[in-house]
């Protein structure tokens, strides 16, 4: 049975409500698609912008489109010693008690109180491939990579979606530290 799983790294980036992204481009601004991802119907805009905590900053940092409910900002754990904060490994969109940043654009600043987290290393899967892999919706499971640098990655969680196709995403430092430059392959390894 083939359990390949092909693994893509994300850059840092940033989610934006409709709100934050008008205060930061002007009135009516609309995000501009550069690519598509594998979320479906997200993209990466063309528009970036700058993290600021205290005096450090990260520059250009990607906004991922369409808008939503809630701003988020997705680091990697080096990103978060850069700056110094102490990032919370999170889900999407659960930012309770977690960081916040001054994000700087074109048209104006903003300081989000919270919303700045690492995001919890994840499975995308449509049902048929859940089914194929033994996989439920919410589930952990272990993902060995390949090459001389393998390494195991566990607690990776499992997101059926009707539009997705298989892939896992892992950070930069994941990436990194599994010798993987923006994409890669991994096998299933285990299933908690
Ligand atoms: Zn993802």
């Amino acid at each position: 049975m083939d359990k390949r799983i092909p693994i893509q790294v994300s850059a840092r980036h940033i989610h934006l409500s409709q709100n934050d992204l008008e205060v930061l481009f002007g009135r009516g601004y609309q995000l501009k698609k550069l690519r598509s991802l594998v979320e479906p119907e997200e993209f990466a805009a063309k528009e970036t912008l700058d993290i600021q905590v205290s005096l450090r900053k990260i520059s250009n940092v990607r906004i991922i489109g369409p808008v939503r409910k809630n701003t988020q900002v997705e680091l990697s754990h080096t990103d978060g010693i850069f700056l110094r904060i102490e990032l919370p490994v999170r889900e999407s969109e659960d930012l309770k008690k977690t960081p916040g940043a001054v994000l700087i654009g074109p048209e104006g600043r903003i300081k989000i109180k919270e919303g700045v987290i690492n995001a919890w290393r994840h499975i995308h899967c449509s049902p048929k491939e859940a089914k194929e892999l033994n996989f439920k919706n919410g589930m952990l499971a272990s993902v060995k990579t390949k090459g001389i640098c393998s390494i195991t990655f566990h607690n990776v969680k499992v997101q059926v979606n009707k539009n997705c196709r298989l892939c896992m995403h892992l950070d930069t430092d994941e990436g990194n530290a599994a010798c993987m430059v923006k994409k890669g392959e991994g096998y299933l390894v285990d299933i908690v």
